[in-house]
């Protein structure tokens, strides 16, 4: 048995009346890739958000790598370890591509900031490691929504985490790119880096989780391998139309 990289118990976030997490206790190994499903609106992102210091919650609490990170601020967290990707990916739109890579650290590039050659070392083996060094000098207005997918991927990277938040990596992204995303995550994964990924496409699932919880109105209603959860009536009704 794996040891636990993170943890959370009993953890509640209402917005008013709404229960968006209404006590989520979840453990995730170190070294897997825990893929996190439920219909829209069933609290995947507010968990997200909660656990990384976006919300605070109302109640329960955050273990990360052996300390307790409940209510916590974003950043602080970020820089123990534990990285998160938005649904909608928000790079620095004027800057290019390494400069949003290098920009991790000071939230932008304005004048007079000194990078160092160690970053700038990383930033260049993040571009070959995701395969984009040929865009490296394009703005990021300017590439795709895919490659905007994977810049965020390595602006992650950057702060070198042992744990990555990833919501909806392959939302609205071509299947070329989607086996591409995919297979730098395994890449990441086998050198040690835990994901947790929020997912719709269940063949993505399928190809790249070891373990599958199921949230349904802010509650895990299920967990286990995509076999197992996919053998739940509930689970096939809701997302196989069986
Ligand atoms: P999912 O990611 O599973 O689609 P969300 O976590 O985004 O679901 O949303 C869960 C519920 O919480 C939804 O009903 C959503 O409208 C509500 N919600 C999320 N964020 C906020 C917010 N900042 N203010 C008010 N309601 C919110
Ligand atoms: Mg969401």
């Amino acid at each position: 048995m794996n040891d636990t990289i993170l943890e959370t118990s009993e953890l509640k976030k209402s917005f008013g009346a709404l229960v968006a997490n209404d006590g989520i206790s979840l453990s995730v190994e170190a070294g897997e890739v825990h893929a996190i499903i439920g219909p829209n609106g069933s609290g995947k992102s507010t968990f997200f958000n909660t656990i990384t210091g976006f919300y605070k919650p109302d109640s329960g609490s955050v273990r990360f790598d052996g300390e307790e990170i409940t209510g916590w601020r974003s950043d602080r967290i970020a820089r123990r370890g534990l990285g998160r990707t938005f649904q909608i990916a928000s790079p620095f739109e004027d800057l290019t591509v390494r400069e949003n890579l290098l920009g991790v650290y000071t939230e932008g590039l304005g004048s007079g900031i000194r990078i160092s050659k160690e970053k700038r070392k990383r930033a260049d083996e993040i571009l070959e490691l995701l395969e984009i060094p040929h865009i490296a000098d394009h703005e990021a207005s300017d590439i795709s929504g895919g490659q905007q997918q994977l810049l965020e991927l390595g602006r992650i990277l950057m702060l070198e985490p042992e744990c990555i938040l990833l919501d909806e990596p392959t939302a609205g992204v071509n299947p070329a790119l989607q086996n591409r995303i995919l297979k730098h995550l395994r890449t990441i994964n086998e050198q040690g880096t835990t994901f947790v990924l929020i997912e719709h496409d269940m063949s993505v699932i399928s190809n790249i989780a070891d373990r599958v919880t199921v949230f349904d109105q802010g509650q895990i209603v299920t967990q286990g391998s995509f076999e197992e959860v996919t053998a739940d009536h509930r689970v096939r009704e809701a997302y196989l139309g069986q």
